[in-house]
């Protein structure tokens, strides 16, 4: 039976589920989702933990390990044999838990993205999660959803749909709701939604006939599966960076065996030891895992802030963004609307009272006034309340809100205002047919017969549409020809306020008129009037765009509405200093030359529909412009997917917006991107602060290894497993601390990254090169001294590692700002993890000092405290000789950038 629900009536469907075209009720739903479970698809198996364990040691890295590994125990070995495969299955442990912390992150804030449906359900309109739908439920689909289960179409207004994930067709197919014959291919049957498919046009509404695994998309058991990638660009380029740097590493540990064996004469065995020890030395094996964490930590802190990362990238990207392209409603503004002026042929009334609570007056001219003895206010209220799809809701503590368009929320709130008892006057005027909003048209026209035995239709729009198509007037004597200029100054003059104005005209039909088209109303409509509305900025809209003016960020407002209007909320948000404005018209009669040369100088665009945003973000992008751009709607979707950085609204954006997107802010809020933006600062530092930190030590231990070689000493200063046990320990703990950095107190305040601009800079490189010096010259000279003290070559071993451990601690201080000075409370205290893994990396190399165990393992001896007092002091230099390389780098930059001035 489920399969021919195309050939059958709708109204079997509703019949065979116990519903009608009023949707379940919940008793029913709730019945219906025990019967049938939730409408999600099972999730795809996951990687066995084993799997991805063993996943671990594919790595070059660890195959290098793996051979020195072997060839030790070769050697006979067997203890250093046993620790290098030791420290390998540790190594793989923790990258494992790590990914595995860093996946769940991620997928945790995937759970937040759940698709959302809207249903009727006792016969209210309401947005669930698509995961609730059952059997029988009516859902009603608009452009931009992504459909979301299996449904037999029955009312469709315009309905296209784009079905490539079921049929691998790109072509929107045009959908209709009449019975079809029962062989009809899937790609055929035009009265059916099935889910995963996408609206691309018009809307709907259809009953669930299937869902989960029973939908058509669940038995193909294909959903165009995410991607789930995790890793970035600059992930890549350090992947890339560490092959080389391995190859580099063998390279110069052959070449020492060479060296140590025919120059210096050293027994191959020991030579070959000493060159592991160098290679593994030199390996940064704990930097990977160190990196996808630091990524996962920024992508929870971004979420935390109310920007969902979709794509992993994106969290690199942000930090380099040097435009934001901004919608205006709802992301600069609150989205919050209210009626402030209504214009009618005559008069110009004013409207008080708070937000969308409807008590407040009408005046003319200062005075209150009866809306009875101004019949036209009257019309243009009622005309206000008919067309629009909104409705007002009174809650318990007597707030009002509005569900639906804010717009139109508006104006019901000013028709109670006006004395109109709203819901009388939508009984009375029954509406038979309309033509929806979409952003490319900018009007809404509706079809209504009224009881008293009429038929008009209303329609409600930008003004500049309106005015086009009316050529008469509504004027209290009568229909007159419409005075075009005085309208043009009355928008002039509400927009200059930073009113949005909505136009209103009204056009009698034949009373056998059921369906609306746009032919109908491309002429002989009458205006009524018009409406201003303000819609607020949000305060955080202007404190955000205030920091991105420091943080050399610009920020272009491209809106829908009309010039003037957003160019006065521009300026309210302090974003503009010039009057330049680009129309959507104007846009279109530029060539790309001429558009490119006002691009970035000009802050507002007005009026510009969705495929100008393309346009306008790829000639950003081609003058080397890294760009955010946010949107809402389908047609947003090329624009965002072009856009370095495509945001989404969370709340009022469309599925298709949301899946083209890298990023969707939870609260449609502006200030949003500017937390993510500063978060991906902090990454990037982040990433840099642990490459900067791990780098050196193993540059310096084999540093130290090396010149222990060249020198001829037969005994080395660190052992190949007390070298793992460096990297394994400081890895877990003080570069894990520096993941957690939080964000420097300047990073607003610097300019963007520069594109492609490398993660290891040339002073980076030199930053890595100097700490390696400074604490190869101190532990070598320490492990020396040690020897002419006539101590054994364990203790002098002990007193090397040790020695290394405290630099590192005293360099992760150095390491927490990469040029900025560390030397003030906020620089030693102001990332608690830091002291966290200083305290327990102490216990541990007090454990690798101190215990028999331990000391068996690694062959290290007790050292006396005062050698403890030795190590702190010299220890202590590199945070002292960093600190001043900072301060003269600070000055050569200063110098540097007084003279560009
Ligand atoms: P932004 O792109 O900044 O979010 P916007 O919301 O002003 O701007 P659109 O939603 O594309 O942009 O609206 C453009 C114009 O269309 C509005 O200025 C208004 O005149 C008209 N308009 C918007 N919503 C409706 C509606 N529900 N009914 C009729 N006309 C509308």
């Amino acid at each position: 039976m489920n399969d021919y629900w195309h050939a059958s009536d709708y109204r079997a469907v509703f019949e065979r589920y116990d519903s009608n075209q009023a949707g379940l009720s919940s008793d029913q739903a709730k019945k219906h989702y025990e019967l049938y479970g939730a409408n999600r698809l099972p999730e795809p198996e996951p990687v066995p933990a084993w799997k991805r364990f063993l996943h671990q040691f594919h790595n070059l890295l660890i195959y290098v390990l793996i051979v020195a590994g072997v060839v030790t125990a070769l050697l006979q070995h067997w203890l250093d044999a046993s620790v290098i495969f030791g420290v390998v299955v540790i190594n793989a442990l923790i990258g494992y838990l790590q990914e595995g912390k860093a996946e769940n992150a991620l997928n945790a804030i995937r759970q937040m993205l759940s698709p959302q449906a809207m249903v009727l359900r006792d016969e209210v309109q309401l947005t669930v999660d698509a995961e609730q739908l059952v059997v029988g439920d009516v859902v009603l689909l608009q452009s931009g959803d992504r459909v979301p289960a299996d449904l037999r179409l029955f009312r469709v207004k315009g309905l296209q749909l784009q079905e490539s994930a079921l049929t691998g067709e790109s072509m929107a197919v045009e959908k209709g709701v009449q019975v079809l014959e029962k062989d009809a291919p899937l790609g055929d049957r035009t009265n059916m939604a099935y889910s995963g498919t996408l609206v691309t046009h018009g809307q709907a509404r259809g009953v669930v006939v299937a869902t989960g695994v029973n939908t058509e998309i669940g038995r193909i058991g294909s959903l165009v599966a995410e991607v789930k990638s995790t890793t970035t660009p600059l992930l890549r380029q350090m992947d890339q960076f560490g092959r080389w740097l391995t190859f580099g590493i063998l390279a110069v540990a052959v070449i020492t065996f060479l060296f140590g064996i025919l120059l210096q004469g050293y027994q191959a065995a020991d030579m070959f030891l000493a060159s592991v020890s160098l290679a593994v030395a030199a390996i940064p094996e704990g930097l990977p895992a160190i990196m996808t964490i630091t990524l996962a930590i920024g992508v929870q802190r971004m979420a935390q802030r109310n920007a969902i990362i979709r794509k992993l990238p994106a969290v690199e990207t942000l930090g380099s963004v040097m435009v934001i392209c901004s919608d205006k409603t709802g992301t600069l503004t609150r989205n919050e609307m209210a009626v402030r002026t209504i214009v009618t042929c005559q008069n110009r009334f004013s409207l008080t009272g708070d937000g969308y609570d409807p008590h407040g007056s009408i005046n003319l001219g200062g005075q209150a006034i009866q809306v009875e003895d101004h019949p036209q206010l009257g019309e243009v209220v009622r005309a206000g309340v008919l067309c629009n799809d909104a409705s007002l809701q009174q809650l318990e503590n007597n707030e009002w809100r509005v569900h639906g368009d804010p717009m139109e929320g508006a104006l019901l709130v000013a028709g109670v205002k006006a004395g109109l008892d709203t819901n009388a006057a939508i009984q009375e005027h029954p509406r038979s047919d309309l033509i929806p909003f979409e952003s490319e048209h900018r009007f809404m026209a509706t079809l209504h017969h009224s009881h008293s035995g009429g038929a008009f239709i209303i329609i409600k729009g930008a003004p500049e549409k309106l005015l086009d198509i009316c050529r008469l007037q509504r004027t209290l004597s009568g229909d007159e020809s419409l005075d075009r200029q005085r309208w043009l100054n009355q928008i002039d003059e509400m927009a200059k306020q930073g009113q949005r104005v909505l136009a209103i005209a009204i056009k009698p039909t034949p009373i056998d008129k059921i369906e609306l088209d746009f032919q109908d109303v491309e002429q002989g409509m009458i205006l009524l009037g018009m409406f201003g509305l303000i819609d607020p900025p949000r305060s955080e809209s202007i404190e955000a765009i205030n920091q991105c003016q420091q943080a050399g960020i610009r920020v272009k407002m491209i809106t829908g509405d009309h010039g003037a209007t957003a160019l006065a909320i521009a300026r309210q948000l302090h974003l503009v200093n010039s009057d330049d404005v680009l129309t959507g018209q104007e846009l279109q009669r530029m060539d790309d030359q001429q558009l490119s040369e006002r691009v970035m100088d000009v802050d507002v665009f007005a009026r510009v529909s969705p495929e100008h945003k393309l346009r306008l973000v790829s000639l950003l992008q081609d003058q080397q412009q890294v760009v955010a751009m946010t949107g809402d709607g389908i047609n947003d979707s090329p624009a965002l997917k072009r856009a370095d950085v495509g945001t989404a609204m969370g709340q009022n954006g469309t599925e298709a917006a949301k899946e083209a997107s890298e990023m969707v802010l939870a609260d449609d809020n502006f200030a949003s991107i500017i937390s993510a933006v500063e978060e991906g600062r902090t990454v990037y530092d982040n990433l840099q602060k642990a490459i900067l930190f791990i780098l050196p030590t193993n540059g310096g231990e084999a540093l130290i290894i090396l010149a222990a070689i060249v020198l001829g000493f037969n005994q080395l200063p660190l052992t190949p497993v007390q070298i793992l046990w460096v990297n394994m320990i400081t890895a877990v703990t003080l570069a894990l601390a520096l993941a957690m950095e939080p964000s420097e107190p300047d990073v607003m305040r610097r300019k963007p990254r520069e594109a492609g601009e490398p993660l290891l800079t040339p002073f980076l490189l030199w930053r890595i090169l100097f700490v390696s010096i400074i604490l190869t010259g101190g532990t070598f000279g320490l492990f020396i001294m040690a020897r002419e003290q006539g101590l054994s070559i364990e203790e002098a071993r002990t007193i090397a590692v040790n020695t290394l451990v405290m630099y590192e601690i005293f360099y992760l201080f150095n390491s927490r700002y990469i040029t900025a000075s560390i030397v003030n409370w906020g620089g030693f205290l102001g990332n608690r993890y830091v002291l966290y893994a200083i305290g327990l990396l102490l216990i541990f190399q007090m454990g690798f000092t101190y215990l028999p165990q331990l000391q068996f393992l690694f062959g290290t001896a007790p050292i006396s405290p005062g050698m403890w007092l030795v190590i702190v002091m010299v220890a202590s230099s590199v945070l002292i000789l960093v600190e001043i390389e900072k301060l003269i780098y600070r000055k050569i930059n200063r110098n540097r950038r007084i003279r560009n001035h």
